[in-house]
């Protein structure tokens, strides 16, 4: 998988689903699944703010991410990096 460290010990890798839909995966430090985050922001509240998905290192996303398990993991993700 095509992952990228993003700080903190998140990763975070590309996806692109069917209909156009895209967006990644990501992981944190207490949970060992990748959970997915569509960048649609009409239905997840998550859209591409600045950069690209072919390169992670350059992307701004709006919202927060939670951790959907409920271990409390919870950041943003600015140019690139992870922002507890
Ligand atoms: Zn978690």
């Amino acid at each position: 998988m095509n992952s990228i460290d993003i700080g903190h010990g998140v990763q975070i890798a590309p996806m692109i689903g069917e209909d156009a839909k895209c967006g990644f995966i990501w992981k944190h430090p207490g949970c060992r699944c990748w959970f997915p985050v569509w960048l649609d922001e009409r239905s997840t509240g998550h859209a591409l703010a600045e950069g690209s998905l072919t390169d992670l290192s350059t992307i701004t996303i709006t919202g927060s991410l939670l951790c959907p398990k409920g271990c409390g993991a919870h950041g943003c993700i600015e140019h690139g990096r992870w922002k507890p």
